[in-house]
């Protein structure tokens, strides 16, 4: 027996596969797009978008820890695979380490190719070593030095200047290496933002998109440039309905009487709460489509149930669906629209999907 839908995602593989070659045609022969499938692809679900990716001929992917790198493994992917949130014990395991720190360099295996992550003003992981102190641990290290990489912290910034000055610390730490004659094979600075708003100069031979893969860009502030992808969100979720009632006037609507009818009404209770990743900031707030119509988040969203005023579409019933991320007729609503009214950003509310959430891949 299939059981009904509670709420699922589908996932366009295809939409990945056109974000992905956008890219691609975006930065050019001589840059490798390093795909970024951390935190399972965005709750995209990283094996299939893996294997999608390797379809496209994608050549290096990029996951946090060993854990998300083995399962990829574990479904025999053969790309390379960057782990950028561990440490050097993830080369046993056929993956590529991201060293941090001359302590995590010193134990570096013969032979063991690694990136080396300066910290040029993230604050975050990576070394602050001065050149001259890291052209020594290299050259003490018996691994290969294969990457260096950095990361921005206000790519979407144009107003100030960090982006810039970021640039120029990685530019002249690289340069120091080279002079000291370590080159490694590929330098990184870039995620989405720098990437889509054709920040070149920060480009180098590697990119790391996550976000562009699964059809979204974040806005900039400033003065920005045109954005250059041009991208479709992968990700549809939608929720059925199991209960639609006419309520009067003066109806108290979930937990604290979060909403009170002020004429009578015409609600749906849908099987999606906050256990599905639905944020509960989005209670009395945010709206959903139903049948092609706006129908706005009434009260509390409780853990497995959420309540939405179907004034505007009066002919859904019990099982239909209707759609949190995703378009439905003339209606759109994507991630960064939802996540704005629940004060949170589109990374998040994506990622936050849970696991319950049925996923199902289409064309
Ligand atoms: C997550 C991450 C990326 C990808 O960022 P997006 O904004 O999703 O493109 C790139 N590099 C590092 C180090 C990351 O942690």
């Amino acid at each position: 027996m299939t059981l009904p839908k509670r709420s699922w995602v589908e996932i366009s593989l295809g939409a990945i596969a056109s974000n992905y070659r956008a890219i691609c045609d975006l930065t050019g022969p001589r840059v490798t797009v390093a795909a970024v499938v951390k935190a399972d692809a965005y709750r995209h679900g990283a094996v299939e978008i893996a294997r999608v990716l390797e379809r496209e001929g994608a050549a290096w992917l990029a996951v946090s820890n060993a854990e998300e790198g083995v399962e990829l493994r574990e479904a025999g992917v053969q790309a390379r695979i960057l782990v950028m949130a561990d440490g050097p014990h993830v080369a046993d395991l056929n993956l590529t380490p991201v060293i941090h720190s001359l302590d995590a360099l010193a134990e570096v295996k013969p032979r063991t190719a690694y990136h080396l992550k300066l910290d040029t003003g993230m604050g975050r992981l990576g070394t602050r070593e001065p050149a001259a102190v890291l052209v020594e641990a290299i050259r003490k290290c018996p691994g290969v030095l294969e990457g260096l990489m950095t990361h921005f912290a206000s790519s979407a910034d144009y107003i100030g200047l960090q982006t810039e000055e970021q640039m120029a610390d990685f530019a002249a730490t690289a340069a120091a290496l080279r002079a000291a004659g370590s080159e490694p094979q590929y330098l990184h600075a870039c995620s989405t933002i720098p990437i889509a708003y054709g920040r070149r100069g920060a480009w180098h031979n590697m990119v790391r998109p996550g976000m562009a893969l699964y059809g979204y860009v974040s806005p900039a502030r400033g003065d920005a440039p045109p954005c250059e992808l041009r991208l479709t969100p992968a990700l549809t979720w939608r929720a059925s309905v199991l209960e639609v009632k006419d309520v009067p006037k003066g109806a108290h609507i979930g937990y604290g009487a979060g909403f009170i009818t002020p004429r009578p009404m015409r609600i749906g209770i849908l099987a999606l709460g906050y256990a599905d990743g639905l944020p509960h900031r989005l209670s009395g707030r945010g709206r959903m489509i139903a049948a092609g119509a706006w129908a706005p988040i009434l009260g509390a969203v409780s853990m497995d149930l959420t309540t939405i005023d179907l004034s505007a579409a009066p002919q859904v019933k019990r099982g239909d669906g209707v759609t949190i991320l995703g378009g439905d007729g003339e209606l759109v609503q994507d991630a960064q629209m939802l996540a704005r009214e629940a004060g949170t950003i589109s990374y998040s509310l994506l990622c936050g999907i849970h696991e319950r959430v049925r996923r199902v891949y289409v064309a």
